[in-house]
Formats: C-alpha cells, structure tokens, sequence
C-alpha cells in the first residue's frame, strides 16, 4: 500500500483517495492507517463502487474478481479515540459520480428462481436523478452503504455488518446525518465505502444504484458515554441500528437498544417508556439481503428529546 503522507493540520479540509491512500476488505485493527486526524477535523473521503470500477459493461459481470468487491477507503485514524469511547461521524455531503451500477437475477440478493439470469444495468445520474430507462427516472437520495471501525476483536469483511457498523446499507445513512458508532479500538479506524445513488429498504435485489462517490464529514470523539451498536440522528428522529443472523433478532436488538437509550435520557417508568415506543417509534429495515441482516428502531425527537446520547 503506497504511503499517503501523514496529516496532522486540523483547519483544513483533507482528502482520502483510495487509489493513492488505499482501500481495505475488512474492517480490523490490523491494517495501517491511510491518514491519521484529529476529533473536529473534516474530510473528503472518495470512495470506490462497491465493484471496485470493475463493471463498465454488462460483459464484465461473468469475471468479476470476487476479492475486490465492497472496498472502503481507509481506514483512518482518529487520534485519541480508546475503546469505549463514541466515534460521532457528521455526514455534510455525499456527491456522486456520473453513472452507477444495477445488478440484479437469480441468487443475487433475496431473489431465487423466479428470476432466470443475471444483469447489470450502467445508469446515468443528471441533475440529481437517476436514468432508469429512456421513460423511467428516479430522484437520487445518496447514502452510504458501509461505514464502520475496527471491530473488538479479528478482523470482519466490508461485506458484512455488526456492532462496529460495517455493511449496514441503510437508507437513513445520507447528508445531514450523524453516525454515532462505539470505538473498540485506539484511534477506531474508520472506513467507509460503498456508497449508493438510491437504494429502497431492505435492498431486496442485492444492491443500490452503486456508484463512486465523495463523501464530505467531521469526525467527533464522544468521551464518557457508551453504546453498544450503531445509533443514527437523523432529521428530527433517533435511530438505532441493529444486526443479528435473523431479521428478527435484528429488529429485537435494535427495540432493546433503543429501549436502553431512552431508560438512560428519560425519566419515565419502563412501562411508560414501552408505551411511547409502541405508539411513536417504528421498527424498520436496513437490508435483508447482507450475511447478517440489519434493522433499525426510529424515535422522534418530539418524543424522547434532542439529547438521547449523553454530550449530545
Ligand atoms: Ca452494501
Ligand atoms: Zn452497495
């Protein structure tokens, strides 16, 4: 991996490119560092499709190099960051490249047999909309599909998600929005990829409208309080985010979380807490469709207040 140069500058804004700083694979404490930066600093992180650029026609689709699928840029290193501490991640901006990536047919994704073959589609993205076909367009709505750190222990794949975040491809996860993720190890060493033009929940066919992309953020550490998964604030809502082997257990695990959160914020008996989930929260999905599935547990703020995360 070529050496990208150690910046330490805190006022400007620094770019990570993953053909001169790297991408990796997986998400593990083993991997350099690509740059190393401060709590408040800003970014502009470019990202790779999650085919690594290999598919520029259909044609490329039968000899894929299955090892380079879902590359994240990084990962990089927030200085200070100790295990237990939270990794606030503010996502300003994601800007897109000119055309993305549809692959859809039999076996891909959570469609079998009643699909014969595969294909892949390259689509334009103009003036923020998505060119389906010559009739068919779709507002772009760009997210990130795999944002996470070095996980508690060994070494976890860019395609799959957990409590270090990972491949969670929710849809929630776009400009505007702060990822809180729990650090596990020193300097959390982020990573992020896969990013997506659009993309439905549940990403039933496999994938988004896969595209490189530019995603501008800040990086914040949070000292003093702990989470135990991802959690999102996203517009005027809370979010827990959640992954088990089930869909069940992950939207278990995401009510549970969120659950805890509000016992710690609200100053309300456990049954009252239940009560204001049943009525105002919402159990949704990420995606269906990665090794461990990904759901998530959505609190408006007019409920249980701004500050669900202690220092937020
Ligand atoms: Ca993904
Ligand atoms: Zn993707």
């Amino acid at each position: 991996m070529p050496d990208a140069g150690f910046n330490m500058k805190s006022d400007s804004i620094q770019t990570v490119r993953p053909l001169e700083a790297g991408v990796v694979y997986a998400f593990s404490d083993c991997a350099e560092p690509v740059c190393i930066v401060r709590s408040g600093d800003r970014l502009a992180i470019e990202t790779l499709d999650c085919y690594s650029g290999q598919i520029r026609s259909s044609a490329d689709l039968g000899n894929l190099d299955r090892s380079r699928i879902n590359p994240a840029t990084g990962p990089i290193r927030i200085e200070g960051a100790k295990p237990g501490d939270i990794l606030c991640i503010t996502i300003d901006a994601i800007e897109l490249a000119a055309t993305g990536i549809i692959v859809a047919g039999n076996g891909i994704g959570a469609f079998g047999a009643e699909i014969e073959g595969r294909a892949c589609r390259i689509v334009h993205i103009v003036g923020g909309s998505v060119k389906f076909n010559d009739y068919l367009s779709i507002q772009a709505s760009p997210m990130i599909g795999t944002i996470g750190v070095a996980p508690a222990g060994g070494s976890i794949s860019t395609k799959d998600p957990g409590a270090h975040g990972g491949n969670l491809d929710s849809a929630l996860i776009r400009a505007g929005a702060r990822v809180y993720l729990p650090v596990f190890q020193d300097g959390a060493l982020l990573a992020i990829g896969d990013v997506h033009a659009v993309m439905g929940d549940g990403e039933v066919g496999g994938t988004g409208v896969e595209a490189g992309g530019t995603v501008l953020l800040a990086v914040d550490i949070i000292k003093g309080s702990r989470i135990h998964n991802p959690v999102l604030e996203a517009g005027e809502a809370w979010v827990t985010i959640a992954s088990a082997k089930t869909l069940d257990g992950a939207v278990d695990h995401a009510r549970l979380d969120m659950f805890r959160l509000l016992q710690q914020s609200l100053d309300l008996p456990d049954v009252e807490l239940a009560m204001l989930m049943s009525i105002g929260g919402s159990s949704g999905i990420c995606q269906i469709v990665n090794s461990m599935k990904t759901a998530r547990f959505t609190m408006p703020m007019s409920l249980c207040g701004r500050r669900l995360l202690p220092h937020t």
